[in-house]
Order: C-alpha cells, then structure tokens, then sequence
C-alpha cells in the first residue's frame, strides 16, 4: 500500500501546498481521503486521477475538505466512456453536500451534453453516509471509521485501511479523543492533521487562535500516536505553514511525546506501508 500526500495545507491559500488531500493507493484500488483545492493537480503528477478512484471517503464537511468536489465529479464524468459513478463516503450531510454540487454543475452538464454526441448520461455520484464501523471490504482492503471530535463539526470520522497486514490511519480534524485512539491501535501509519500552538498562540488574532479549540496540535497528535503504538507518524494539514528551515522544529516537538518515525507532510510525500 502506498499514501501520498495530495494536499499538505490548510483553508490558507499557498503556493506550495494544495488543499487537504491523501490518496491511498491500495491493492482495491486508489482511495482518495478529502479533496480540497488543487486535489486533482497533484494526483494528476502521481498517475491518478478522479476516473481512477475506487471510493472518495470524506473526513467532514469543512469546506476546505470538500473544495475541489466539483472538480472530482466533473472530471470523473468527461473523462469516462461509459457511466461511472462515484462512490463517496462521508458522514451525515454528505448527500446534501453533494446533491448542492451536481445541481450547482447543471448548467455546464447541460452545455457539454448538447456539444458531445456520443457522450449521452450524466455525472453521477453514489453516496453512503456513514458512522463509526464498516466502510468497505474489497479483496484484501477493509475500510473502517470512527467518529472523531472536531466540536461544532458533527459529526467528523477518520478512516482506518487495512490491506493485507498493511495499515494506515487517517485522521482528519480533530481533538485527542476515544474513537480515534481505538482506531490507530497498532496502524503502520498515522496521517494526522496538526497545527502549532505556540506560533498560532502568538498571534493574539481571535479568527486565528479560534482554531486550537478542535485541532490537535503537534504534541496532541504525538501523544495519539504514542497511546495507538503507530509505527510512524505522518502530520499534514500543517498550520501555518512551516517556513523554510523550520522543519526540525515541528519534527522536534513530536518527537518529545513519541518515540516512533515521525514526517513532516509535504505535497507529493509518498510513504510505502
Ligand atoms: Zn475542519
Ligand atoms: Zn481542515
């Protein structure tokens, strides 16, 4: 099994970060874990891409997860040659989130299906709304969930693969809490959303410091890592952006609460599991 980071930033536009974003390439096929902005520009360098996908699984419903949905529906859709429909799993809200989307494309799926002959069905989209538990079984692959805490975001998840004896986590936005640490027991690799507390503390600005009260910083996702027994940590949806050169220090910081291999999430990082 193979994750790349798609999408290694935040809601922040940045040059060198696309929105969040984890492909998990498994032996079921490529599984892609949110899709926020610029998602299929960098799976496009990985050899990806939206007709390839076997399951989109959301996270939660934050927009910067969801950005590039559109992207993923339409893309899946002009690119195919025969219907094709995208499964998405996401948690309560995603068929309406969805269905936002297909009717917000009407108009162009109206435009290219008078332009193109041949090309005679929709977009479509089969969504699954989902809780902790089952996801999905596909030969080796089983895909479970767990319920996180991103309070007021009800509710979010986080994903759990396992293909073969292979294992990978991820977590998406949230607190510490008892659904994820059940989930990562024993996982090859823990991908973690994280932000750094003293730097966001330091600047006393209430739309910015707003965000501590449900993300994990760099020492809560350690601390996750280390009740789980992860192998290695993986953390992404880095917020601010590391500055160059500052990279020791968020590895420096995980590494005070974990004693596993710990990565700094970059776009196109690409871990074997
Ligand atoms: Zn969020
Ligand atoms: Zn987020």
């Amino acid at each position: 099994m193979q994750v790349v980071i798609l999408g290694s930033g935040s809601p922040l536009p940045d040059p060198e970060r696309a929105g969040p974003s984890t492909l998990v390439r498994t032996s079921a096929g490529d599984v892609l874990i949110d899709c926020g902005r610029g998602v299929l520009m960098r799976a496009a360098a990985t050899g990806s891409g939206a007709g390839s996908l076997r399951a989109l699984l959301l996270t939660h419903l934050h927009s910067d997860h969801i950005t590039d949905l559109n992207d993923v529906i339409t893309t899946r859709w002009v690119l195919s040659f025969s219907p094709s429909p995208l499964h998405v799993f996401g948690p309560p809200g995603t068929a309406a989130v969805v269905h936002g989307v297909e009717s917000m494309l009407d108009l162009d799926v109206g435009y290219r299906l008078a332009h193109h002959d041949e090309l005679t069905w929709r977009p479509s989209t089969s969504v699954t709304e989902i809780d902790s538990g089952h996801v999905l079984d596909e030969g080796a692959v089983r895909i479970t969930s767990a319920r996180t805490d991103h309070t007021p975001v009800h509710h979010s998840l986080a994903f759990r693969i396992d293909d073969g004896d292979a294992s990978v986590v991820v977590a998406g936005d949230t607190v510490p809490c008892a659904g994820l640490d059940l989930l990562c027991k024993d996982v090859d690799l823990l991908v973690h959303t994280v932000v750094r507390r003293d730097l966001i503390e330091a600047f006393d600005l209430p739309r910015l410091t707003d965000v501590l009260d449900y993300h994990s910083s760099v020492s809560d996702a350690a601390a996750t890592a280390a009740r789980g027994g992860v192998r290695t940590l993986l953390m992404t949806h880095l917020v601010p952006a590391p500055t160059p050169g500052t990279e020791n220090a968020w590895l420096d910081q995980a590494a005070a609460s974990f004693s596993g291999g710990v990565l700094l999430g970059s776009d196109l990082l690409c871990v074997d599991v």
